[in-house]
């Protein structure tokens, strides 16, 4: 093997770094008081200055060191030139010593796609629900969600001094994912994850039809995963059209990686090349085991609901 790393390595090394600083940023902006909030197509999606300084940074950032590969932001910011406050140059040491998985060593730079939410529940940070909030970067490679890092910058921002606050969880699939203590819901207990600000009656059927014996209303899609991975929650289930591909490309790689699956309410999967739409409009389905149930639970009134891809 050469002494370099291989590229889909050191795009992770960069993406963890890079995170670190958006959440940083996202910390920073709410500390100022100042969030100018702009509403995008209601008041119910919403930007911060705190999303668009956080997508400036990762997107200048990454292309800065990875110039050919392609670069999507939730955001639709102008061009402009970014101040150098915003550029991260380093990279994790300690990812970039891990082997790359052989199916990825030969991946060329301009075959990878990275999605980026800047600012996943901005609703949320916006109300002050601040563990909700987190910074998604996902990679694809051939349609595929390979790789994912989950900025979370307010873990633990409830738990007093001394508390090391904000924390980095990543993941490459056939890799393994890092930064967090995997965990299961015990026993057989369904505790379905659901949206808390987008919900409407199909998204409550759907829940419902689920029989689950607890329902966790929280805010974000990576926060979600987290919920799963976690062991608070044990399927994700928002049948809506609304999450987008830089929602679910980060947490499905963390989630794959750790042998759990994320797909639309038909079963079947997104993809992430850069030319698909954006909208997830199927909806989204993620459990960490026992696919298969929640899938055949989903009711036909709502599977007609929502047209696949
Ligand atoms: P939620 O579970 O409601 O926090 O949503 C997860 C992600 O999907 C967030 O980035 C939301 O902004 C986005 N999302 C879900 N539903 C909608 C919607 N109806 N309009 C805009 N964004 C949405
Ligand atoms: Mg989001
Ligand atoms: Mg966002």
């Amino acid at each position: 093997m050469s002494g370099s790393p291989a590229v889909v390595m050191r795009l992770v090394a960069s993406a963890y770094t890079v995170a670190e600083k958006a959440g940083a940023i996202v910390r920073k902006v709410l500390h100022t008081g100042e969030l100018g909030i702009v509403e995008k197509t209601g008041a119910n999606d919403l930007q911060t200055l705190a999303d668009r300084l956080a997508q400036q940074s990762i997107c200048a950032s990454l292309s800065r060191r990875f110039p050919k590969v392609t670069i999507i932001g939730e955001e639709d910011l102008p061009a402009e030139e970014i101040g150098e406050d915003l550029i991260e140059n380093s990279q994790s040491e300690e990812i970039l010593q891990m082997s790359c998985p052989a199916e990825y060593s030969e991946v060329k730079e301009e075959e990878l796609v990275v999605w980026v939410d800047p600012l996943d529940g901005t609703k949320e940070y916006t109300e002050g629900l601040l563990d909700n909030v987190t910074v998604l970067i996902g990679i694809a490679y051939q349609g595929k969600a390979i790789a994912g890092v989950i900025n979370q910058p307010f873990y633990n921002y409830q738990s007093g001094a001394g508390a090391q606050l904000g924390r980095t969880m990543w993941g490459v699939t056939t890799l393994g994912a890092f930064g967090f203590q995997l965990q299961e819901v015990a026993g057989d207990r369904r505790i379905v994850t659901t949206t808390r600000s987008h919900s409407n009656k199909v998204v409550i059927d759907c829940v419902d039809a689920m029989e689950p014996h607890e329902v966790v209303r929280v805010g974000g899609a990576g926060n979600k995963i987290i919920q799963l991975v976690e062991g608070r929650a044990s399927a994700y289930v928002f049948a809506s059209p609304g999450c987008k591909k830089w929602d679910t490309c980060a947490p499905e790689a963390i989630l794959t990686a750790v042998g759990g699956t994320l797909t639309d309410m038909h079963g079947k999967p997104y993809s992430y090349h850069a030319s698909v739409k954006h909208m997830n409009s199927a909806g989204v389905l993620a459990t960490l085991r026992n696919h298969e149930y929640y899938l055949s639970r989903v009711p036909q009134t709502v599977a007609q609901a929502l047209k696949s891809d």
